[in-house]
């Protein structure tokens, strides 16, 4: 039976898993080998070429999440991001990539691309006509991120899909956000979907680790440069990666329960100016989200009212974490402007609607009432402060 075909929690459960013939134990063995066998053997196997029996394994679990024909797991997200880029860019190719993009993928492509002849554009905005509109004769790539960090905007999958393959130019997307769980870019006609594993995959804020899911033809591609960039996983991190993707549907989607109902409470705020969650039917792509996406993620953005101090606020949080990455079972905010994005000039934050007051939230699994309640008491310390300092 395909893998597929099988459903969400049963791939995460099963699929790739390594047969422990020899002890029956439940779980795959780890193979921490760096020097394997060359003769008489199927293939050279060695942990720089993708091909350890744990690599491997984990690679046929991410690709049938994500729909794919196979999958590559990088040390990385960025060296998954950078590896997938350069295997379809040349001196004298252009990239079209969306506005609104992880700060890490902004900063390579405005540091590096220069250095080795590669033009890009980023759009104006995140619809199709966007970026249609940057498309030249050396288009190689266009590059999207839906939801999107920070702002969770959504671009329209189909579409991107569509004009790539009307122009012969290879569609990628990050999709980090989204997980698996949530969004599956390859049912909707994108070739290359790209994650940083340190998110929703790894799940537990101790794993850094990236993966790439495509057909065989890209993949093959993108592996004749990974072997020699050289940012393969280390086995046991492999191991834990699988083990974290085991409950990822679970988490998932406890996750994306509870930022759906911080999202309502924080909307429903009034020291809150603007929430910024696909699952919110103000979103101005809520029904495109609802098209594209089975569950709306567990990210959200907001902004407190001008009175409110963001920075208090962060500090005032008594078991929401304020600290970096996202999408651990802890709940976390940060501020973009300071981490993520802060590689950005203030003019080009500002261009993509990112204001420095900022919060990102990243939605744990805790109850969403002591969530709520620590929200609660920390706008209650800012607003204090404030009328301390007004006084
Ligand atoms: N893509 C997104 C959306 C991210 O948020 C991040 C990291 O924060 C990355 C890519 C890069 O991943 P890594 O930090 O694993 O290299």
């Amino acid at each position: 039976m395909s893998d597929i075909k099988k459903g969400l929690n049963t791939i995460c459960t099963h699929v790739g898993a390594i047969e422990d013939k020899e002890f029956k134990g439940a779980v795959s063995p780890l193979y921490m080998s760096s020097s394997y066998a060359f003769e008489d053997v199927d293939k050279k196997r060695y942990p720089r070429y993708f091909n350890t029996p744990n690599q491997e394994g984990l690679s046929k679990k991410i690709a049938a999440l994500e729909h794919a024909e196979t999958a590559l797991i990088f040390g990385s997200g960025m060296a998954a991001v950078s590896t997938s880029l350069m295997a379809f860019l040349r001196a004298g190719d252009h990239i079209v990539l969306q506005q609104t993009l992880y700060g890490g993928t902004y900063n390579l492509v405005t540091e590096q691309f220069d250095n080795y002849g590669i033009s890009y554009s980023f759009t104006e905005g995140w619809r199709a006509e966007d970026f249609a509109a940057k498309i030249k004769e050396n288009t190689k790539v266009i590059y999207i991120e839906t939801p999107s960090n920070p702002l969770l905007t959504i671009t329209d999958l189909d579409a991107i899909g569509k004009l790539s393959k009307k122009h012969g130019i290879v569609s990628m997307i990050d999709n980090t956000f989204a997980s698996p769980v949530n969004q599956n870019p390859i049912d909707f006609g994108i070739d290359v979907v790209i994650h940083s594993a340190t998110k929703y995959m790894g799940g537990h804020s101790d794993i850094c680790a990236g993966a790439v899911a495509s057909s065989q033809t890209h993949i093959e591609r993108i592996y004749q440069l990974a072997k020699n960039f050289g940012g393969s996983l280390s086995d046991y991190t492999v191991w834990l990666l699988e083990r974290s993707i085991k409950t990822m549907g679970l988490r998932v989607k406890a996750q994306n329960a509870n930022a759906q109902r911080m999202a309502e409470f924080l909307y429903n705020t009034p020291a809150i100016a603007a929430v910024y969650y696909p699952g919110l039917p103000s979103h101005p792509d809520y029904a495109l989200a609802k098209s594209q996406m089975r569950g709306f993620g567990g990210m959200l953005s907001f902004e407190l009212e001008a009175t409110y101090d963001a920075k208090q606020f962060r500090k005032s949080l008594q078991m929401i974490k304020s600290s970096m990455s996202l999408a651990g079972v802890e709940s976390t905010v940060i501020s973009p402007a300071e981490t993520s994005h802060a590689g950005m000039s203030p003019e080009v934050r500002a261009q993509q609607g990112i204001k420095d007051g900022l919060i990102r939230f990243s939605v744990g699994i805790e109850e969403p009432e002591d969530l709520i309640a620590d929200i609660e008491q920390a706008l209650e310390k800012v607003r204090s402060q404030e009328v301390i300092t007004t006084h």
